[in-house]
């Protein structure tokens, strides 16, 4: 197999037509040591670690500035494990730039319970594995039960108390994103919390039952835990006489269809004008290799990002000539700033499938390619010394996933 050093790809100036001839996807950590002293790292290092984002040690000749980390990964944060399940989580505390938003990855096996809980922010959740049960009961004691599977969303406001529960016959797993970066999956309202700090003749009075009703609540909350698999959702839904929520807590984004297909990939998008009990925005980008994701930002939010599978590469632009670029791999997050422009690039040889999520009810995005066709060609011609007929050629709509 060939390899090129990072400097001879970037040398030659057509470093996507040579990577992709030799079937070059990334570079290999054996680079590291460059025949240039100034270039090379004889101390200590670590090539694996390296691997993850090549960039870190050296960056594109584009490339300006230290951005902070861009990026962190699921796989190499605490977990936090009991008998039944498993959560972590990524917030301000080990992802600093994550200021707006924090996320959890939780496993809960066949009958597993998360815990009849609540908390001040809003929950928003992608199913990235099997199938689970889970309940809501809105300010109107209007009642939610539904079932999920792998590709489902579910989104629970803030305050809305509610509980996730594993089905037959693996149980489930999922990513939450809170719209608060320093919330802590570990700081809840749990119902058994609250019971045990009550004194009991409180609870017997609030329920009109005997002081010994409530005797054999466990002692220590529960948080995840085992219980049987529950039975049918319908039998679960006559259990109460209560009306449905009005706007369901969970939808299939799967089975909607992309806002925008090109033989780059495509872009689902669930935001408050098709899944209608959502505050927070989000979209599932899918881009074959070689596609890329356009130079856009987003004007009315910070982006939080899960990548789900592949392989990609994403550029950042802060302005005041600071540029970083950063790879990416499945089980990593990704955050943005408001407004800060990127683009995301599959650099693999397998479709990439990330998740863009928002804390705006609507989904917004400004592409740089719509904004510099829409304004006169005579304009943007005096910027970027681009002939005016080049630019008579591009297009005026939006491409979210450029064409390959
Ligand atoms: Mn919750
Ligand atoms: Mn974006």
């Amino acid at each position: 197999m060939i390899t090129y050093s990072r400097r001879n790809i970037l040398a030659t100036g057509a470093a996507g037509s040579l990577i992709a001839a030799a079937g070059v996807t990334r570079v290999n950590a054996e680079t590291y040591s460059s025949s240039s002293p100034s270039q090379s790292d004889p101390g200590p290092h670590d090539p694996a670690q390296e691997a993850i984002n090549p960039y870190d040690w050296q960056s594109l000749p584009t490339d300006h500035g230290n951005l902070g980390t861009l990026r962190q990964s699921f796989s190499t944060v605490h977990n936090r494990h009991t008998d039944a399940g498993w959560a972590r989580e990524v917030t301000v505390r080990n992802f600093p730039i994550s200021k707006k938003m924090a996320g959890v990855n939780m496993r809960l096996p066949a009958g597993a319970v998360r815990e009849l809980h609540w908390h001040v922010p809003a929950e928003w959740a992608y199913v990235t594995y099997g199938t689970g049960r889970i309940t809501g009961v809105d300010k109107d004691a209007n009642k939610f039960i539904g079932d999920v599977k792998q590709g489902d969303l579910w989104f629970f406001p803030g305050g809305v108390p509610h509980s996730i529960q594993g089905l037959g016959p693996d149980g489930c797993e999922f990513i939450l994103v809170f719209n608060d970066g320093n919330f802590s999956e570990d700081s809840t309202f749990l119902i058994t919390d609250w019971f045990n700090h009550t004194p009991p003749e409180v609870l017997a009075k609030n329920f009109s039952v005997p002081q010994n009703t409530f005797d054999k609540v466990p002692k220590k909350d529960l948080w995840i835990f085992n219980a049987p698999v529950p039975g049918s959702l319908q039998d679960d839904l006559a259990q109460s006489k209560q009306p449905n929520v009005p706007n369901p807590y969970s939808f299939a984004m799967l089975d909607e269809k992309p806002v925008f297909k090109s033989a780059g990939g495509s872009v689902r998008i669930a935001d408050k004008n098709n899944f209608k009990a959502t505050t927070m925005a989000a979209a599932l980008v899918e881009i074959e290799p070689g596609g890329m994701r356009e130079l856009h930002w987003h004007p009315t939010s910070d982006e939080w990002q899960y990548y789900i599978s592949g392989t990609a590469r994403m550029g950042v632009f802060h302005g005041e000539g600071r540029n970083n670029t950063v790879e990416f791999h499945p089980s990593d997050v990704g955050y943005i700033p408001q407004s800060i422009g990127h683009y995301v690039e599959n650099i693999g040889k397998d479709t990439l499938r990330f998740l863009e999520v928002f804390t705006s009810a609507e989904y917004a995005d400004v592409s740089l390619a719509s904004w510099m066709n829409n304004v006169p060609h005579e304009l943007v011609a005096a910027h970027l010394n681009v002939d005016l007929a080049t630019l008579q050629k591009l297009a005026q709509n939006k491409t979210p996933v450029v064409p390959l």
